[in-house]
């Protein structure tokens, strides 16, 4: 594997950086959640009407059809240029959009896409319920066929985005009497359908960003499966690796430049004095720069097998618990100020409380370990 950067890639980057450099807004996401979803879908909308939203998507559905290294590039520049977080466009360009590029048809990859892209459309992720998170498999969320639509009743929960999103990649179980992996369904399901009642949870950051979802009777039409009836493991498979292993990318990549500005931090206030905290920061240095060589090498099975394999666990886990750990350095640094810290997305605190969630969403660390344990290392199965 060549790691280097061939001239193009080279000057690809200076042109990220140039647009970056030049149109990052000044203003920080706003935290009031109704007009941060403004927020989001504007800057959407200014990156795809750019050229640079869906870096790696085909051209005939809206994407530049540029390569994954161009794709891990620009989020390089993004990181670095402190652009927003892509906020309620994380399902839909992270494993949506992805999702749909391998598995959908034709109409459903030329409708959805470019309103993806275009930050038109928000999605969201129906796969968790109350008392199937880990256990997947366990979902009792139900459609019944009903001539050419499925009748839906059931329940979804921790659902991001839901109380503002158009659309859900919704897994449910469409064969009757079906049992854990089979029988299940991956549906393009209308969140302005009659019968979905959405009912938002409150975050220990304090902000509002998921909901339980509610099914009553909601019909949705056959021709919104995706990959067929009744393949819905399969499907939900390849959503999850991409949510695994390259929904967090800009996350990863993201730390790099963290880890700079705390280094900065400590040299600016003196901590970097205390031989304890200088320690942290060149362990946490050095993880940083593994976990960018990790991700290489997970783009680069990428390019050879067009999506992640189940390495992505390692590096989900990884990316997760080194976060937890820079959000709490970055805590201590701030020191008594932090007290003076609102909740929010851009200060140490609001980090250090969303830092939490990574050990959970997307499956927890304990699953990540079992995957790795199992798939990985060949280890017994737990389950
Ligand atoms: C911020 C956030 C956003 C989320 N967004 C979404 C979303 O948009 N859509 C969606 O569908 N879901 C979403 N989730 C849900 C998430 O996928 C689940 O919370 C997660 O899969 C864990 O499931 P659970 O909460 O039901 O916990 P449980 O599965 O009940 O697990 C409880 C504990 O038991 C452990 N455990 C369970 N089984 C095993 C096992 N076999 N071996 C070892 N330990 C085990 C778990 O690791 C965990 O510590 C989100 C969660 C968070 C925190």
């Amino acid at each position: 594997m060549d790691i280097g950067f061939s001239p193009e890639e080279t000057h690809f980057r200076e042109e990220c950086r140039d647009w970056l450099h030049a149109n990052v807004p000044a203003e920080t996401r706003p935290l009031d959640a109704a007009d941060a979803i403004g927020f989001d879908k504007a800057w959407q909308r200014q990156l795809f009407d750019a050229g640079w939203a869906g870096i790696n998507w085909p051209t005939d559905y809206g994407g530049r059809g540029l390569s994954i290294v161009q794709q891990v590039i620009w989020l390089e520049e993004y990181a670095k240029a402190h652009a927003p977080w892509i906020g309620a466009n994380f399902v839909g360009i992270n494993h949506g959009g992805p999702t749909l590029i391998i598995n959908a048809s034709e109409e459903q990859k030329a409708y959805h896409l470019p309103r993806i892209l275009t930050g038109e459309a928000i999605w969201c992720q129906g796969f968790s319920e109350p008392g199937a998170g880990s256990d997947l498999a366990g979902i009792k969320t139900r459609g019944r066929i009903e001539g050419d639509e499925l009748v839906v009743n059931g329940s979804k929960i921790w659902t991001s985005f839901a109380h503002v999103a158009d659309w859900q990649e919704l897994v449910l179980r469409t064969e009757d009497g079906s049992r854990r992996h089979s029988g299940l369904s991956w549906v393009i399901c209308d969140m302005h359908a009659p019968g979905i009642t959405v009912r938002p949870i409150r975050k220990m950051s304090g902000q509002i960003e998921f909901a339980q979802v509610f099914y009553d009777d909601v019909r949705i039409p056959l021709a919104n499966v995706v990959g067929g009836l009744g393949n819905g493991w399969k499907v939900a498979m390849s959503t999850l690796s991409f949510e695994r292993g390259t929904g967090f990318i800009a996350d990863q990549v993201k730390q790099g430049q963290e880890i700079d500005d705390l280094i900065a931090t400590a040299r600016a206030n003196g901590m970097i004095g205390d031989d304890r905290i200088a320690h942290e920061l060149a362990q946490m240095r050095a993880e940083v720069a593994a976990l960018r060589a990790m991700t290489y090498r997970n783009i680069s099975e990428v390019v050879r097998t067009g999506q992640p394999g189940a390495e992505a666990s390692l590096i989900r886990l990884f990316t997760a618990e080194l976060g937890q750990r820079l959000d709490r350095m970055a805590v201590a640094l701030a020191g008594p100020e932090m007290l003076d810290f609102a909740y929010g997305d851009d200060n140490a605190v609001g980090d250090y409380l969303r830092g939490f969630a990574g050990t959970i969403a997307g499956g927890s660390a304990q699953i990540q370990r079992d995957i790795i344990g199992e798939r990985l290392l060949g280890l017994p199965r737990s389950r």
